[in-house]
């Protein structure tokens, strides 16, 4: 049965770049070898790391002076690096979520931290709008999609400094005005790529200003000078990286991507609002994610939640369990996720309260 993968993440890979990475993983461009034994110096691979370069460049439309980098780590490891680099004296921080409060607790490590706002109270099942953030900060950083509670910042927001952001499960979900960021992180097995390698784009100029010393492989001067080539690189989630991005260009790059996005997610939503079995989580609609939609049974339906899930297994719906910490059912429509698996989840949902 075809599956329809709803899950957080490691998640849904567009068939493009499924495909294209079997048939690497037995014989790469041509060479008669795996691309899991190709050395990552070899012509073969640095032509592949360039033109993904390039493709973030082009899709995202990256200014001159930004560097895009491709790291180990994962996204948790950017908690640490960045302000490792980025952090003099103060940096200010929304606390959205999660990941938001373990990108805090590291940037504590290295220098003042303003918690502008905190929706934490209220099990971040909203955006906090009022705050101010200190012209003095040396970044702002914000988490642009809460995975796990699915609130999203789809608007960069405007600050008196410049802007940070962990993009992990929105990035290639809409455009970004690079012009007020100094850094953008993305772990990859959301929207890019299988977990291993995370992209940084990161500003020229925001380097080299902090006092501290910075270990050799923390220091994104480094990876810059060395073309993120000055030890062995994930080689084959950012060949996997390449045939995503090759493919959201064949789409029609961030526009197609975003209006595709709106209608999965505006179709999800509409369908849980106008049922009387499910209801949305986040408390101010204008704060949905369109990346995870996170709804739960109302009061007199919650113990039928365990049968849903099943149910929709039997449709080969996975992947829809909420996060622990939130309960319910999340699903997650990233870019590689066709809107018939979103028609196909709704359908359960109505077959399901049709005979509840
Ligand atoms: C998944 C996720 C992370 C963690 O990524 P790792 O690569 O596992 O470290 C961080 N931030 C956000 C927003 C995420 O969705």
């Amino acid at each position: 049965m075809k599956k329809h993968n709803f899950y957080a993440g490691p998640s849904i890979l567009s068939e493009y770049t499924i495909q294209n990475t079997a048939d690497a993983i037995i014989n790469f461009a041509g060479t008669g070898l795996s691309v899991l034994e190709v050395s990552h110096r070899s012509k073969e691979f640095q032509a592949v790391i360039d033109e993904a370069t390039a493709l973030v460049k082009e899709l995202l439309d990256v200014p001159e002076g930004f560097h895009v980098l491709w790291l180990g780590g994962g996204a948790s490891m950017q908690f640490c690096m960045l302000p490792f680099n980025l952090l003099r004296k103060k940096a200010s921080y929304l606390d959205t979520g999660t990941w938001a409060a373990n990108a805090i607790k590291e940037a504590r490590l290295f220098g003042e931290v303003d918690v502008v706002a905190s929706s934490k109270d209220a099990n971040y099942t909203f955006i906090p709008k009022d705050f101010t953030v200190p012209a003095d900060s040396d970044y702002f950083h914000y988490t642009s999609n809460n995975t796990i509670y699915g609130t999203e910042i789809r608007v960069d927001p405007d600050v008196p400094c410049p802007l940070v952001a962990d993009m992990s499960s929105d990035i290639f979900s809409r455009p970004i005005d690079f012009s007020k960021y100094d850094a953008v992180y993305a772990g990859a097995q959301k929207n890019l790529a299988p977990a291993g390698v995370t992209l940084v784009i990161v500003r020229e100029d925001a380097l080299g200003k902090v006092d501290r010393p910075i270990p050799t492989m923390l220091d994104y001067r480094t990876h810059i000078k060395k073309g993120s080539m000055f030890n062995t690189p994930p080689v084959l989630p950012i060949f996997s990286a390449l045939q995503t991005l090759r493919y959201y260009k064949q789409l029609g790059g961030l526009p197609e991507l975003e209006r595709r996005d709106l209608a999965k997610a505006s179709a999800l939503y509409d369908a849980i609002d106008s049922s009387k079995m499910f209801e949305g989580t986040v408390t101010n609609p204008a704060d949905r994610s369109i990346m995870n939609v996170c709804f739960v049974m109302t009061p007199e339906y919650k113990e039928l939640e365990a049968e849903f899930v099943n149910f929709c297994a039997g449709r080969g719906i996975v992947g829809i369990k909420g996060h622990r910490s939130v309960g319910g059912f999340r699903a997650s429509l990233y870019n590689a996720l066709p809107m018939e698996s979103v028609q196909v989840l709704i359908e359960a949902m109505k077959d399901f309260e049709a005979t509840h």
